[in-house]
């Protein structure tokens, strides 16, 4: 503990001092010296102690830095979905709702009341998502699927990804996923990717035709 130091250099001078006199050495001397040395070690170690107390605080504040950056992927600041709880298309309370392209954003929450009068809710399970979440995924996905190639068939980088520019949301769950495939033109909203059936991009105009939907996102 920095809180205890060593004992200075001047108590243990004073602790030296009775056993220096009866050693014979001239008292009055190592007394003068054991003053002078003190209040030098006194007016030195002042500016010396905040020295190091601030930079004790300086590791501290790194300390804590750490600990934030560790602890990121539980924070929604990137994107990421709250573990305990589902977003509806309406949580504008995090960024991977908020941060949406304002017009997709619009659509799907158009979409989403509509499809709550034939009994469906929707659920994002994913949104707009920074590209440190987005670089994350992919290493994820390149663990999970053993290479790169076979992970961008599911992942996308965060230079391409549709996610990071806030243009693609991820709808769920699957009865969702089947109305909007139903449904979504009317609205914009168009399946991208034939292996994804949750993800969804403003790619016409309300009650336009949706492009053909691309076999994967390596495609
Ligand atoms: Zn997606």
């Amino acid at each position: 503990m920095h809180d205890d130091p060593a004992p200075s250099p001047s108590a243990t001078a004073a602790r030296r001092f009775p056993v220096r006199t009866a050693a014979g050495v001239c008292a009055v001397a190592v007394a003068v010296l054991a003053l002078v040395a003190a209040w030098g070690m006194k007016a030195r170690s002042e500016p010396a102690a905040r020295a190091v107390e601030t930079a004790d605080r300086g590791l501290r504040g790194a300390a804590t830095a750490t600990a934030t950056a560790e602890v990121a992927p539980e924070s929604t600041d990137g994107g990421d979905i709250p573990p305990d709880r589902e977003l509806t298309p309406f949580d504008t309370g995090y960024p991977a709702i908020d941060r949406l392209d304002k017009n997709l954003l619009k659509a799907v929450q158009k979409a989403a009341r509509d499809a709550r009068g034939d009994g469906i809710e929707f659920r994002v399970t994913s949104g707009w998502r920074s590209r440190e979440h987005q670089q994350r995924l992919l290493d994820e996905g390149i663990q999970k699927y053993g290479s790169a190639k076979k992970a961008r068939q599911f992942v996308n980088t965060p230079e391409k990804s549709t996610h990071v520019s806030g243009k693609a949301v991820d709808i769920g769950p699957t009865d969702a996923d089947d109305w909007l495939i139903r449904n979504g033109a009317d609205y914009g909203l168009c399946q991208v990717y034939n292996n994804e059936m949750w993800h969804f991009e403003l790619l016409t105009s309300p009650g336009g035709h949706c492009p053909t939907p691309r076999t994967d996102a390596a495609g």
